[in-house]
This record gives structure tokens, C-alpha cells and sequence, in this order.
């Protein structure tokens, strides 16, 4: 994949382009300008606000050739390899924070570059150093070799020592005003060509919070998603607000039945649909506590509660099922986690395995209550989720029904009614994403003829796709059956292939670790 995420394209190039953080830039941009450069800063502030898009502009500053009041030039050679590892080195001290790391870098820092003034060491989210770490980068920050400049970069700088923070030049970069961010949206999609109303893009802006990368991101999913389309306000709203709600009731009887593979499934979800896992987890503690306040107010919670009908049936529902222990436990959990996700680089996985921890563990307090007395038990199960819980979450994907799939049905071309189906279908596709959103997957799916004259397939890559239709018995399969025969007038059996190889299945603790996946890299920079 070539695409460049927004904010990586439009990530400043020079000191002018930078939005807000004037106080900050000037500072910086003057200390080139009159030969001024330290040897160690500390940049402190949310993320998002520009840490790291400063550190690398004031990188290829005081390395530059022909530097423009201050400015790097990005014409000359220097400023062409600033990002090369001879003159500037990146370290994440989330997942470097030992002392040998750090002892490493007191070794790397003794050699002089070969072109150029600086070497820059950036270390981010520097407060996530060991004390010892800390301690061996102390020694290194009290005598700084001519040629190296250190930038600390940290979201907690109440958490860097204080003989640390006394040898740094300390910076606080403040959030990003909306009108700023706004403004800053406007260049963009004028840049992209992407058309929105201003009051979509200020929207976003409020969403991200003082960040420039939240907003810009939240700029892309909205354009992934309404491709060529205006990006309105409402429709800012349906890809941000309106995730199905349905996803939270689910994820929170994973929970309570300590069901992992359901659990799983629905991370994957979360993150196939391309989910903020922050913004995932925060509204799903806010629906929590929709339970909860349901639970200790009955009738009274709806003016505390906003929702629509269908969702409160289902908040009544569960604030019936679960204790008020329970649910505070998974609140505060879910906290927690919120917290670790927030300097995580790898959050799918933190996400993953500290939901995997609430499985295994009791809220504080009542360590002795035996499973089967949990209120959320199988006897008090309504007959339709007991169909469902009947039907488990297949590991592996299966067609259903599990008949033969070989590259005979690759080469099936189908009747002429099933190509007309075919050839109908981007159409039909869209308007059952655009309706139901949980089905925006579809449009990671081919659809082709199956092998009866009454059956069409939906073939995917990844086997998670199909389980994603197949689950809760089949019901989205029946959705999508009944949007074709409305569009088509004609009745077609919709299954699903993946052409994933399928993996060794057993249930067990195997099959959890075939269903965390390492290799997505969620790093923020
Ligand atoms: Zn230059």
C-alpha cells in the first residue's frame, strides 16, 4: 500500500509551516538563526501537538547548508539525509527503557558524524525510562559531546527526574486551538481536493482535542469512507459517532461470559473497521456507565442517559444481567487500560491482552464468587441468545455449508442472472454499507456465481471478514440475501470463502495466539 496517511504528508516542513505553538517556534527558529543551538531540550505537551514535528524540523535546521532566517532549506544534501540514521536517531523509550539501551547510546553518541554539525537524538515519551536508564542518560546529558543535541520528548513530564529536567531546555507545547486545526483542514482538503462544509471540518476539529494528527486522521477515515463524496457534518457524525452501539452490549457479555474467542473477534472488528482503539475504548466506558447508572436509578436514569430506544432496551437489558461490582470493576479497568493505550505503540496488542486479563481475573473485593453464580448466568439466558451462544465463532473460517471449495469455483462463471446480480452489485454494495455501517467490510469482499444457479459468494483475503458475516447465526448474511432480491427481485443464497489457509483449530489457548496478531505496528509517529 503507497497511500501516505494525511498527517504524515502534510507534516511540517519548515519552522513557518508549523500551526500554533508560536511561542515554541520562534524560540527554536532564533536559536538557529544566531548560532544559539543547546545541547538537550525537553519538549512536554499532549500528543498531537507537534513534539516530534518540531524535534524534525529543528533536526534539519542546524544541520542545513543554506538555512532561510532559521528555516531549513530541504534543497541541500544535509537537509535531503536528515532523516538518514547518520544524523538523526529516533528512540521510543516506551519500548527502549532499559539501561542497556540507554548504555548503547552513551557508546553511539562518542562518534563524531562524518557530514554535518549535529547528530539529533530524539527520545520519546522519554518518562517511560527506567531509573536506571534514567540514571545512565543523566551521565550522558551532563557532559553532551560537541556534535549531538538531545530532545527529550515526553507527555508526562511531572514523571522525568528533576536533575533530567535541569539540564534540559524545557518547552511546553500547548494544545492546538480549533480554529487553528480548522483553518489547517481547509489547506489540506484544498490541497487534496477533498470538498467538505466547514462545519464537518470544524467538528473534527473539536473531536481531536488540541491534536494535529487526530484531526488529520479522523480527516482520512471520514475521506476513506465518503470517498468522492462532500464530507458533511452528518456524515462526520456516522463515521465517528455512530459506531454501532451494538458492539459495546456484545463486547461487555464477552466479559461477562468470559468468552475470549468472541472477544477477539470483535477487537478485530473494531480494528478492521479502522477504529480509534482510544476513541473505542472511552465510549465504551461512557456505555458502561449507562449500565450502571440504569441499574442504580431504574426509571429515572433516562433524562442522564442519551440514547435511542433500541440502545436503552439493551442497557435495561444488561444492567439487569450484571452486578453493580462487575460493572464498576469494568470500568475502572477499562480506565486503566485507557491510560496504557494512550503511550502504547502497539495498542491493538495492549488492548487485546488487557481484556484477556479481565477474563481471568475478579473485581477486588469479591475474589471468592464462584463463576456459575455470576447473575450473567447460562440458565437466565433468553432462547435467541442461547441459539446464538450455540453457534460459536468459528477459529477457523467456514463456508457454510463447509462443502468443497477448490479453484473450480474460482473459474464458475455463473448463469446470466448471476452475472446481471454481479454486475449490479457495487451498487447494491453501497447502499448496504452506507445503512449498516458494521457491514463496511463488504467492501473488502468479491462477489462471484456460486456453484447452484441460486447462489452467489462473497470471497475475502481474510478469513476474519467472513467470520464477521457468519456470526450471530448468519444474521447480516440474511441482510445482505434480502438487499440483492430488493434490488434484483430474485432470491440468491449469499455465502461466504475466504482464501486465507486456515489455521490448526483447537479452542484453546493456541487458537487465542493465532488470534492476537503482532504484526500490526501501531506506533504513533
Ligand atoms: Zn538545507
Amino acid at each position: 500500500m503507497s497511500y501516505l496517511a494525511l498527517y504524515r504528508k502534510y507534516r511540517p516542513a519548515t519552522f513557518d509551516e508549523m500551526v500554533g505553538q508560536r511561542a515554541v517556534i520562534t524560540a527554536l527558529q532564533n536559536q538557529v538563526k544566531y548560532g544559539q543551538v543547546g545541547h538537550a531540550y525537553l519538549f512536554c505537551g499532549t500528543r498531537g501537538t507537534g513534539k516530534t514535528s518540531t524535534a524534525k524540523v529543528f533536526a534539519r535546521a542546524v544541520n542545513c547548508l543554506h538555512p532561510v532566517d532559521g528555516n531549513p532549506c530541504n534543497e541541500c544534501e544535509l537537509c535531503k539525509e536528515a532523516e538518514s540514521s547518520f544524523h538523526l536517531v529516533e528512540i521510543d523509550a516506551a519500548s527502549n527503557n532499559g539501561v542497556e539501551n540507554i548504555r548503547d547510546l552513551r557508546e553511539e553518541v562518542q562518534y563524531t558524524p562524518s557530514k554535518g554539525r549535529y547528530k539529533v537524538y530524539i527520545i520519546d515519551e522519554v518518562h517511560m525510562l527506567t531509573q536506571s536508564a534514567f540514571n545512565a542518560l543523566l551521565k550522558t546529558l551532563e557532559e553532551p559531546p560537541a556534535h549531538v543535541i538531545f530532545i527529550l520528548a515526553t507527555t508526562e513530564p511531572h514523571k522525568v527526574l528533576p536533575t533530567i529536567l535541569s539540564r534540559c531546555q524545557r518547552y511546553d507545547f500547548k494544545r492546538i486551538t480549533v480554529q487553528e486545526i480548522t483553518e489547517h483542514l481547509m489547506q489540506v482538503c484544498g490541497k487534496e481536493g477533498i470538498r467538505a462544509e466547514d462545519a464537518a471540518l470544524h467538528y473534527i476539529a473539536a473531536l481531536a482535542d488540541g491534536g494535529m494528527r487526530d484531526a488529520l486522521s479522523i480527516l482520512d477515515q471520514c475521506h476513506a469512507y465518503y470517498i468522492d463524496e462532500e464530507i458533511t457534518l452528518a456524515k462526520v457524525r456516522d463515521v465517528l459517532g455512530a459506531v454501532d452501539s451494538r458492539i459495546f452490549t456484545e463486547m461487555t457479555e464477552a466479559l461477562a461470559q468470559e468468552d475470549a474467542a468472541v472477544l477477539l473477534t470483535l477487537i478485530q472488528q473494531v480494528f478492521a473497521e479502522g477504529r480509534d482503539a482510544l476513541q473505542f475504548l472511552n465510549t465504551w466506558s461512557g456505555y458502561l456507565r449507562n449500565v450502571l447508572v440504569s441499574q442504580v436509578l431504574k426509571e429515572q436514569a433516562a433524562g442522564l442517559i442519551e440514547t435511542d430506544t433500541d440502545q436503552m432496551q439493551r442497557i435495561q437489558k444488561q444492567a439487569s444481567e450484571l452486578s453493580a461490582d462487575q460493572l464498576t470493576w469494568y470500568i475502572e479497568s477499562l480506565a486503566k487500560l485507557e491510560a496504557k493505550l494512550k503511550t502504547a505503540s502497539e495498542k491493538r496488542i495492549i488492548l487485546e491482552v488487557g481484556l484477556l486479563g479481565l477474563l481471568r481475573r475478579r473485581p477486588v473485593g469479591e475474589p471468592e464468587r464462584p463463576r456459575q453464580e455470576a447473575s450473567y448466568s447460562k440458565r437466565e439466558r433468553l432462547p435467541q441468545e442461547q441459539s446464538r451462544r450455540q453457534e460459536p465463532v468459528p477459529a477457523v473460517p467456514v463456508s457454510r455449508p463447509p462443502e468443497k471449495k477448490g479453484p473450480s469455483e474460482n473459474a464458475a462463471k455463473g448463469s446470466a442472472e448471476q452475472q446481471a446480480v454481479i454486475q449490479r452489485w457495487p451498487e447494491i454494495r453501497k447502499k448496504i454499507s452506507t445503512q449498516w455501517q458494521s457491514l463496511y467490510t463488504l467492501n473488502l469482499m468479491r462477489l462471484e456465481a456460486g456453484a447452484a444457479s441460486d447462489e452467489l459468494v462473497l470471497r475475502a483475503g481474510k478469513a476474519i471478514y467472513c467470520q464477521q458475516l457468519e456470526m450471530k447465526g448468519g444474521e447480516k448474511l440474511s441482510l445482505i440475501e434480502d438487499q440483492i432480491e430488493e434490488a434484483t427481485g430474485s432470491r440468491y443464497r449469499v455465502r461466504v470463502i475466504s482464501d486465507e489457509k486456515p489455521r490448526a483449530t483447537g479452542g484453546d489457548l493456541s487458537d487465542i495466539k493465532n488470534q492476537i496478531h503482532t504484526d500490526v505496528n501501531w506506533r504513533n509517529e
